[in-house]
């Protein structure tokens, strides 16, 4: 790896963390960045050197642009890695680090920029002749565009905000006059969020399961998919459980989905990780939905069914190197895995976010079992970002035997101090229909009952205390 000596990991967390670790195995030396929140965590403390680049808040930390590009260049990095979220999708941060001679561990600028927006986005994919949910043509001005749109495929329809992100910025409009409501509403919200408040339209798919395609692409030409994720267990739109391989797909469905996402990584000549993202309705037709142009939350997953290293790869794709799994034919897949994400959130109030004080950590271990964490026993979680703790990723030969393995893991992973949604996870492993796999994006609100869930919680899964012998 002759191009890049030091990296500068642009992130915080567990995501910081895995970085780091890519780097050491490849003998780069790593430099984190941290606000004054994250004086204390892991991701500062394992990095070969760690630079404060701002206050607690993310917007004067690790948003800041000119701090992290000097901490870069005073810490003599040549590369710089993202992680997602933060500035892993802004062009103008990408654009910046090429303008102080620094490599970004990323696609180039324009690709981020013609994917990011995701209106372009589905004009770009349609041009390459990848079907996309049926939707408006570009962004809709007005709510009778909108109204003439809906009458046009019916309801219900679906308000996205054109730069949204996250599961956030989207409305459904069962009719008429929720449409004509929510359009104004969704396009305030956008502009609070986003400070963008342009939308667009698509038809409301009423079961879909949300499957994604990982991509890999590196600059001597080889573009190559390692199959799928299957991200159906949601909530609120937000992602909670994912797993590889989908069970839902023929191995036709599979490689016809893999050559669709490789049209869009053509389309814009996209070089480095991405994940082109599709709904999957229940006859089998699917639509692209959007491309992330960095790497997912979810790609250990991946990484468990293919042996792929996806954040080496990203690292080597950068440095010019070829990629290790060049050709389609050299990605075998082995078994399945699911990653639960354990999140400092309140299962029982609504998901509330808990910041506060981890008095005990305990991961689980063994077997097929992978944790992805920055949270140690006396840890702080901030409340400053998102609430991510830990990726509790399983692996099994099957998915029967992974599901066996995530029960028992689960049972293992105890967290004190703070609610977390182990509990909603433990449910979740034992509830029929996860177990049959058969989980579509309304899954939580079909069979996860708030009540059921509460008892559940209070109740605990903990074993009866025996007696001394
Ligand atoms: P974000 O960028 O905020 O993650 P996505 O476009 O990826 O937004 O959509 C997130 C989730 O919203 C999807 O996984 C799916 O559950 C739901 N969704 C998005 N578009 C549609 C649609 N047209 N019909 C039904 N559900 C949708």
């Amino acid at each position: 790896m002759a191009a890049i000596r030091t990296l500068l990991v642009a992130n915080r967390g567990e995501v910081a963390l895995r970085v780091v670790r890519a780097c050491k195995e490849l003998g780069i030396r790593s430099v984190a960045v941290f606000s004054e929140a994250d004086r204390d965590s892991l991701h500062a403390r394992m990095a070969d050197q760690a630079v404060c680049v701002g206050p607690a808040p993310s917007s004067a930390s690790y948003l800041n642009m000119p701090n992290i590009i000097s901490a870069a260049l005073t810490s003599g990095a040549d590369a710089v890695h993202p992680g997602y979220g933060f500035l892993a999708e802004n062009a103008a941060f990408a654009r910046a680090c090429a303008d102080s001679g620094l490599v970004f561990v990323g696609p180039s600028a324009d690709a981020i920029e013609r994917m990011g927006d995701k209106a372009v986005a589905r004009s770009t994919m349609m041009a390459a002749g990848v079907p996309c949910v049926p939707g408006s043509d570009g962004i809709v001005e007005t709510a009778e565009e909108a109204l003439a749109f809906a009458r046009e495929v019916g309801f219900p329809v679906l308000i996205k905000a054109s730069a949204g992100g996250g599961g956030k910025g989207m409305r459904v409009a069962a009719d008429e006059s929720e449409l004509v409501h929510n359009f104004t509403a969704a396009k305030t919200e956008a502009a609070a969020a986003f400070g963008n408040d342009e939308v667009y339209l698509e038809k409301y798919l009423s079961r879909p399961r949300h499957i994604e395609i990982q991509v890999l692409a590196d600059t001597h030409g080889n573009a190559i998919y390692l199959y799928e994720r299957d991200c159906s267990v949601q909530r609120r739109h937000q992602k909670l459980i994912e797993e590889a391989p989908s069970p839902a797909l023929s191995e036709e469905l599979r490689a016809a989905m893999g050559e669709a996402a490789l049209k869009a990584v053509r389309a814009v000549d996209y070089v480095n990780a991405g994940t082109v993202e599709f709904l999957l309705d229940t006859d089998g037709s699917f639509f692209f939905m959007e491309m992330n142009t960095r790497v997912q939350v979810e790609h250990p997953v991946t990484e468990q069914i293919t042996g792929v290293d996806i954040i080496k790869e990203q690292i080597r794709i950068a440095a010019g190197d070829r990629m290790t799994h060049a050709s389609q034919d050299s990605v075998t897949l082995r078994g399945h895995a699911i990653e639960f994400r354990i999140n400092a959130e309140d299962p029982i109030h609504n998901f509330r976010p808990h910041p506060g004080m981890v008095e005990c950590f305990n991961p689980p271990g063994g077997f097929g079992v992978r944790v992805d964490s920055h949270v140690y026993g006396g840890y702080m979680v901030p409340p400053y970002y998102d609430s991510l703790l830990a990726k509790l990723i399983v692996w099994g030969e099957t998915r029967d035997e992974a599901v066996a393995r995530a029960r028992r893991a689960l049972d293992e992973f105890i967290v004190v101090g703070i609610p977390t949604t182990i509990p909603f996870h433990q449910f979740v492993v034992e509830e029929p229909h996860f177990v049959k796999a058969e989980v579509y994006t309304d899954y939580v609100e079909q069979h996860v009952d708030q009540a059921a869930l509460n008892a559940f919680v209070i109740d605990g899964s903990r074993p009866e205390e025996g007696h001394d012998v």
